[in-house]
């Protein structure tokens, strides 16, 4: 597997970097990770084609992380209008991705397939509770099994909780936000998001091999100072910039 990072921003893009996403490659997969506005721009620069998209993973609905989606899917259109893609999201995406659809003068010529996934019944699984699903009764060893390969978590927008490291355990490479440095806890708590010494101690009770930090407030014209908080506590730590690529 091989990442591209297209956008280290948090909320506001910087001179420096774009808002979320990020392109996972895995043989004949493109999984586009969020799709924030200006992600077109950063593929062309990144010399990724729009049509390597085979899916688009959506994390959450905010803005910085989906308003580049609708000129994704113009474009995709006009360049091969038979393609196939998955939209893959958490719940009422079916219904925001038509709104989105309806809200520009657009004929849509992608084959969009989309899939709503329900964090509520991934978490009671994680957890190793059988779940409902109508009728039926799920187990986890159902739906869930260790494939031998490497394991890549990506774990955007997010306060501490103890789902981070269970559903990052032993993972190869965690991207994960760290939107502030280590001297700015009480601006983490009031936007719900984590600093440089939480997503540190996360990977740390996660054991995962290597830490990759993104989503970085526009306070932060360079990020030495969440690099080194968080390398203090977890020595396998880099800070993402645009355009970087990272082997999985
Ligand atoms: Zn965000």
């Amino acid at each position: 597997m091989e990442l591209t990072v297209l956008g280290t921003s948090s909320m506001i893009p910087t001179k420096e970097r774009n808002v979320s996403g990020y392109f996972l490659a895995f043989e004949k997969e493109g999984i586009l990770l969020d799709c924030g506005e200006g992600t077109q721009r950063q593929m062309n620069h990144a010399g990724i084609r729009r049509t390597r998209v085979t899916r688009v993973l959506i994390t959450h609905w905010h803005g910085d992380h989906v308003s580049g989606l609708i000129g994704l899917l113009q474009t995709i259109g006009n360049e091969e209008p038979t393609t196939k893609l998955e939209v893959h999201g958490p719940q009422e995406t079916k219904k925001r991705m038509q709104h989105l659809l309806q809200s520009c003068v657009f004929e849509n010529k992608v084959q969009l397939e989309i899939y709503e996934h329900d964090p509520n019944w991934m978490r009671e699984i994680c957890e190793g509770k059988s779940v409902h699903v109508g009728k039926m009764v799920v187990k986890p060893e159902q739906v869930t099994f260790v494939e031998n390969g490497k394991k890549f978590v990506y774990i955007p927008d997010t306060t501490l909780n103890k789902f981070i490291p269970m559903l990052a355990k032993d993972a190869d490479v965690m991207l994960i936000e760290s939107t502030y440095a280590a001297d700015l806890p009480e601006k983490a708590e009031e936007y719900m998001h984590l600093t440089a010494n939480d997503a540190a101690m996360m990977a740390q009770q996660a054991n995962v091999k290597r830490l990759v930090l993104t989503h970085f407030s526009q306070r932060y014209k360079e990020v030495s100072q969440i690099q080194s908080d968080a390398s203090t506590i977890f020595p396998e730590t880099v800070c993402a910039y645009d355009f970087m690529k990272i082997k999985v």
